[in-house]
């Protein structure tokens, strides 16, 4: 299966800025953020302690800012931004051309619908989805999603599987997440970028 392209942003003392370049494209349910300062920041020149409090401070409340957002984005955000996509692109999101350009016609495989399957990221995904009809969102994106994608799975089989297993599924939430986010399939109306590269054909 293909890595997870995330992004880490570094964040100093002397960074906190949310407008910055380094958080474009930057996704808070993808990627992370690793806020440090260097020793020497502290110790090159005297600091008081309330300078170095107020400095660490500052530095947790941008922290918790951007969880903030996350959790808003998640919550308030994602979902009508998913439906909007949807409303506007129907009907015919299942009959984009990109859906075909993508020249992905693989069947998907059998194990989807049993989940036997001696890989075990993929066994555990499949198999609390056929048992539960549900799966954590980054099961369904970057392991039944990315696995389908980078073995060219045609995109409306894959639809079929996700609108057939989760209990949540209406077709709605599921088109875009599924031929748009997971398999970059609607020609990048919904995602900016693939997940990954397809392997080429055949089990990779
Ligand atoms: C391939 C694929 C297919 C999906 N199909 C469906 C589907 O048919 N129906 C469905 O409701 N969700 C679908 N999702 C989105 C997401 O996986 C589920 O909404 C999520 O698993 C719900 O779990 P949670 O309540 O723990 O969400 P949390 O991660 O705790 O998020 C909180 C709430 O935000 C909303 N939300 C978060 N992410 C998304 C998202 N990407 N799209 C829409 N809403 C979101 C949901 O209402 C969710 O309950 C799909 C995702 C992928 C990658």
């Amino acid at each position: 299966m293909a890595a997870e392209v995330r992004q880490l942003v570094l964040v100093l003392g002397d960074q906190l800025d949310r407008a910055s370049s380094a958080f474009d494209g930057f996704d808070p349910a993808r990627d992370s953020v690793w806020m440090a300062e260097v020793d020497a920041e502290s110790t090159h020149v005297p600091s008081s302690k309330a300078r170095t409090a107020m400095f660490l401070s500052a530095m947790r409340h941008f922290a918790d800012g951007l969880r903030a957002e996350g959790f808003v984005r998640q919550i308030l955000g994602w979902r009508e931004y998913v439906c909007g996509i949807s409303w506007t692109r129907k009907p015919g999101y299942l009959d984009l051309d990109a859906l075909d350009a993508l020249d992905a016609h693989e069947a998907l495989p059998a194990f989807y619908w049993r989940g036997d399957v001696p890989m075990a990221c993929l066994a555990d995904a499949i198999g609390s989805t056929l048992a539960h009809g549900y799966a954590h969102h980054i099961q369904r994106l970057m392991v039944t999603g990315l696995y389908a994608l980078r073995l060219g799975v045609a995109p409306r089989e894959l639809h079929a599987w996700y609108l057939a297993v989760y209990v949540d599924a209406v077709e709605w939430v599921e088109l875009p997440n599924t031929l748009g986010m997971s398999q970059y399939a609607d020609g990048g109306l919904m995602a900016s970028k693939p997940y990954a590269i397809r392997a080429g054909g055949g089990v990779p």
